[in-house]
């Protein structure tokens, strides 16, 4: 079969909400001409494969691509995020990015998009469906956004085994079960072993026939600190400026978390276990509440194997049987945590530079991208923020979060495109606050005061924590 030969400025791999933000900044910022290439069938990558009652757990005004609105600007009223900004569906996400594509993108005559089209390497590709070959030649850039290479409940394989006579299925899956049984096992204490709980729990199951595996506990973010109007300032500038305090005053490692939770910018789910894990997952206070009703927590480290009689574990058994649904929720969000420069050569690898937040990173690196020169200069302004695993990341993360602000607050244009750009919402929030009100100036003030001191003690536990 011939090769068609294609021309474009950025060869993209990947359609998923980091391609899309890339995507609309470099379209908004320069004239460039884009190849998409994607195994699926629609934008929004692995929200793509979501299971059915997912939503985002940070307000949807902080995502999607900077061009286009995704929140509807409402509150909740009802539920466990009652009186938080709205969180999109996966549904909504799904059909947003696909609006971005459909509406925008392609319209722009700019966008060449190839869904179905496994990328191969060397600027080469094909059609799953067709095996038609494709090759790209002379591109200014590849972007690479399958380097954090995402996992999902429905697409990864299980890393222990389950053997004969097992109900086991991924979180998914939930909303089909016809018959109580025996007891839920929701195996993964990360967000989508929570979302399992809270969907459980939310349908009325009784608490005491959940089973939660939680190989490790983790800190957890909470939502309140991360809304984006003026009304919550006190809690998310509030929070920011409790976290560099908090650290700036810590005596120990140990110290710095306690009173970062202590200052409310952390959660944990038991306050007797010392968490070990830290992925940025983010709750609401009623979502947490609801979880603590669960007591029948497992920690007794990794699932092993799980027989139709018992579930082995790094360090003990458990009691199980073949009327009780086993719940996959094991799955790592990202299995790739390894950080590398963000520009080289012609190459751009999407990594966040700011923490919990891989589109706005991935919107600031296209700003990036478009504006400055060298990869020498547009490496020094996008630091990688390393993605977080175990608590002693948080460190890393904020370290790095900590120096990126400070570099970029160097740079007026950088701050005016910090203001405009809405996937950065609390740039807006802080410019627009009076003199006059001297409670949110007080926050500033503390914020500015502790930023350095916290810069100082961050390098200090690095150094201890190699
Ligand atoms: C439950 C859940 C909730 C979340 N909530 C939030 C939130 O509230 N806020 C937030 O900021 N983030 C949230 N996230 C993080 C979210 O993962 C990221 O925001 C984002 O969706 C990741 O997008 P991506 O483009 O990096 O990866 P992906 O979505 O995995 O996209 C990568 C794409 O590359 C394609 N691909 C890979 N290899 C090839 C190849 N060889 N050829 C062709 N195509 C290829 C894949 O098909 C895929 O479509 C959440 C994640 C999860 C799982």
């Amino acid at each position: 079969m011939a090769t068609t030969q294609l021309e474009a400025d950025y060869l993209v791999i990947g359609a998923g909400a980091v391609a899309l933000a890339f995507v609309d900044v470099i379209l908004n910022e320069t004239n460039a001409s884009v190849i998409i290439v994607d195994r699926e069938h629609k934008p929004g990558g692995h929200w793509n494969h979501a299971y059915p009652f997912v939503t985002l757990h940070q307000p949807s005004a902080f995502y999607g691509v900077s061009s286009k609105e995704l929140s509807k600007g409402l509150k909740d009223e009802v539920g466990l995020n009652k009186g938080l900004n709205e969180l999109a569906s996966g549904a909504e996400i799904k059909a947003y990015f696909d609006d971005v594509m459909r509406e925008y993108f392609l319209p722009s005559g700019r966008v060449h998009y190839f869904p179905m089209c496994d990328y191969t390497g060397d600027g080469q590709f094909h059609n799953l469906l067709t095996g038609a070959q494709y090759s790209v030649t002379n591109y200014k850039k590849l972007v690479d956004t399958t380097y954090l290479k995402s996992a999902v409940p429905s697409t990864h394989t299980p890393n222990f085994t389950v053997h004969e006579g097992v109900k086991f299925m991924p979180l998914n899956n939930l909303p089909s079960v016809k018959h109580k049984p025996a007891g839920f096992v929701v195996i993964g204490g990360g967000k989508t072993g929570i979302d399992a709980c809270l969907w459980l729990l939310e349908h009325k199951v009784d608490p005491d026939d959940i089973t939660w595996i939680m190989p490790r506990d983790a800190w957890l973010l909470d939502r309140r600190n991360t809304q984006p109007s003026m009304e919550f300032f006190k809690y998310s500038l509030g929070a920011q400026a409790n976290q560099v305090e908090s650290i700036a005053r810590s005596t120990s490692i140990e110290d710095m978390f306690l009173r970062l939770e202590e200052t409310g910018v952390f959660l944990r789910i038991d306050q007797e276990v010392m968490p070990c894990m830290f992925h940025g997952a983010t709750i609401s206070q009623l979502e947490l509440a609801e979880l603590r009703r669960i007591k029948n927590v497992v920690r007794k480290g990794r699932v092993t194997d799980i027989f139709a009689d018992k579930i082995v574990l790094q360090e003990g058994e458990i009691q199980t049987s073949s009327e009780h649904i086993h719940v996959d929720c094991s799955a790592s969000a990202l299995t790739n945590l390894t950080i590398k420069p963000i520009f080289e050569d012609k190459l751009i690898t999407p990594q966040t530079v700011r923490s919990y937040q891989p589109v706005f990173s991935a919107a600031f690196i296209a700003h990036i991208e478009a504006t400055y020169p060298d990869n020498e200069t547009k490496n020094k302004l996008c630091q990688v923020v390393p993605l977080p695993n175990t608590d002693m990341d948080w460190i890393r993360l904020t370290a790095a979060f900590l120096m990126n602000q400070h570099i970029w607050s160097q740079y007026p244009e950088i701050r005016e495109w910090l203001l405009n750009n809405r996937l950065d919402g609390f740039s807006q929030l802080v410019k627009s606050v009076s003199q006059d009100d001297h409670e949110k100036m007080a926050i500033l003030m503390r914020m500015r005061e502790s930023a350095k001191p916290a810069m100082a003690k961050l390098q200090q536990y690095l150094a201890q924590i190699g």
